[in-house]
This record gives C-alpha cells, sequence and structure tokens, in this order.
C-alpha cells in the first residue's frame, strides 16, 4: 500500500452517519492504532466534525480562503463587450453603461483578464470561507467552512484538500452525487460508501456508486444503522458484485451518543467493524 493513502467517506444522501464514521475510523486508527491520520472536513456547507472534538478545536488555527474574481477599472473599459462574450460561465453581464461581475457565476478561469484589450480587469481576492486546523493527540483536523451566502464549495473543497496531510488521509465527503462529493473523491484512491438499509438508502446508494465507477475508483460499502432489513443492501451487492466491507449495529444508545458528540471506537462490536474496514481498504491498496 502506498504511504498516506488518501480514503473518502462518502453517501448518496446525508443522515446516514458518514460523519461520525469518517470521525470513528479517524480515532480509530489514531488511538488504537497510534498511527498519524489527517482527518479533512470537506462537507464545507455543513462541517461538523467539530461537535466530535469541541474542546480540541477551541485552540485551532484559522484561515480565510480566497479566489479570484475580476475588478473592472472603469476609466479603461471602453465597454465593448468581449469579456462578456468570451465568458464561458455566464459570470460578465453587459449592462448599458457599466460592465457587471456576478460573483456567484464566475469560476475565477482569469479568461475576461487575458481578453480584455484595454487591460482593464484586474482580479482581486474575494474570501469564500475559511479552514480550521487543530489536532487531537495525532489526528489533524482540517474543517472547511463556507461563508454564509457563497456557493463556491468545490473551489473552497480543492483549497482545502492543498493543506499540510501527515499519515493516512481520510476525507469526509459531501453527501450528494454532485459537483462537490466528485471534488471530494476524485484523487482518493478508495471510496467508503456509507448507506442505510432502507430504499432510499439503496437508491442513493446506487447514484453514489455510479459516480465513483465513472471515476474508476476501488471502493466498498459500509452499512450503517445495520439490523434486519440489511438483505435490502445485501442482496443489491450480491447481485452487482459489489462488496460490503462492514456493518455498524443500530443502536440507539449509540445514536444518541453521537448525537452528542461521542466515539464508539472503542466499544465492540464496534471497534472490531472498523478494524475489518480499515482492512479492506488497506488490502484492496496493495
Ligand atoms: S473586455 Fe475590457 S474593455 Fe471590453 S468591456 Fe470588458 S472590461 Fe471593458
Ligand atoms: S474569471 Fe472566468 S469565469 Fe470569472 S468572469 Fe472572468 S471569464 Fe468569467
Amino acid at each position: 500500500m502506498k504511504q498516506n493513502s488518501v480514503i473518502a467517506i462518502a453517501s448518496g444522501k446525508g443522515g446516514t452517519g458518514k460523519t461520525s464514521l469518517a470521525v470513528n475510523l479517524a480515532s480509530y486508527i489514531a488511538v488504537q492504532s497510534d498511527s498519524a491520520v489527517t482527518l479533512f472536513d470537506l462537507d464545507v456547507e455543513e462541517p461538523n466534525t467539530a461537535i466530535f472534538f469541541e474542546e480540541y478545536r477551541k485552540n485551532s488555527k484559522s484561515r480565510d480562503v480566497f479566489i479570484k474574481i475580476p475588478e473592472i477599472d472603469k476609466d479603461r473599459c471602453t465597454l465593448c463587450g468581449i469579456c462578456s462574450e468570451k465568458c464561458n460561465y455566464n459570470a460578465v453581464v453587459q449592462m448599458k453603461n457599466s460592465i457587471l461581475i456576478m460573483k456567484e457565476m464566475c469560476k475565477s478561469c482569469h479568461r475576461c483578464k487575458y481578453e480584455c484589450p484595454q487591460s482593464a480587469i484586474t482580479m482581486k481576492d474575494s474570501q469564500i470561507g475559511e479552514v480550521n486546523s487543530y489536532y487531537v493527540q495525532n489526528m489533524l483536523v482540517h474543517e472547511g467552512k463556507m461563508k454564509i451566502g457563497d456557493i463556491h464549495s468545490k473551489e473552497l473543497i480543492s483549497q482545502t484538500k492543498k493543506l499540510k496531510t501527515s499519515g493516512t488521509i481520510l476525507y469526509d465527503a459531501p453527501p450528494g452525487t454532485t459537483c462537490p462529493m466528485v471534488e471530494a473523491v476524485i484523487d482518493a484512491d478508495y471510496v467508503v460508501l456509507v448507506t442505510e438499509p432502507t430504499p432510499f438508502g439503496l437508491h442513493d446508494l446506487s447514484l453514489a456508486i455510479q459516480v465513483v465507477e465513472t471515476l474508476r475508483k476501488p471502493f466498498g460499502i459500509v452499512i450503517n444503522k445495520s439490523g434486519t432489513n440489511d438483505v435490502l443492501i445485501e442482496s443489491y451487492s450480491d447481485n452487482n458484485h459489489h462488496t460490503i466491507i462492514g456493518k455498524i449495529p443500530f443502536s440507539r444508545e449509540i445514536a444518541e451518543q453521537c448525537g452528542n458528540g461521542n466515539l464508539y471506537y472503542r466499544q465492540e462490536p464496534y471497534a472490531s467493524e472498523l478494524n475489518q474496514i480499515i482492512k479492506s481498504w488497506q488490502e484492496a491498496l496493495i
């Protein structure tokens, strides 16, 4: 297995227990295996890793994250409209007496700047969010958080992933199967797909599998809230030759513990399941 493997923990929908699994896996690696691990909370619209590590997060280092957005020098601009024509994202609108930049649409590609014949465009920093970084013993946590009202989650995820790492790298990916999820898993070596044994869970799992198969990522399935309905996921997995690498049994007590920010990685049978999940990705990456 290559050093510092990147493992994405993803799910086709929210509320499957993805974050609690990611946090417990990271804690298991750090504490039970006494190994370095870096946990990235890439669910930047609603990061909630911190509820498990409130005390440690108080000492976090915060960094603002920016992208470059065009700014027009009105004295130079002749209103020729080339920037509006050339922008592939419809982020530049030509008005009667001015040029309007739609920050939400801008992908910071710099094309308008290079196309402007009057050199009237300068790219300026615009904050899209922040990253809070802190240690929980030998676990390094980077938590990306988008600025309220901003929509550049893909860009924030991409910049968060560039931060310092140590040991095994775990990504807590955004839920769903849209661009932010793809951005989170695109450079992963292996994807753990978390689902729950319900018809909705199965439907969203099948969508998530389509994404990781398109990206040609090896993956394994974890059934969270495992119990009497597991057959739903098991027969789907059997029929499609997918592998279930772990089951986190349903327990009201454990669900309440997680809701209160407590971890289950030391308790049985959870510790054995976490160990099995880690072994499965290690074997897949040999
Ligand atoms: S390309 Fe330059 S000069 Fe032309 S409208 Fe845009 S900013 Fe103004
Ligand atoms: S930087 Fe790119 S996306 Fe943004 S306004 Fe200019 S051309 Fe459009």
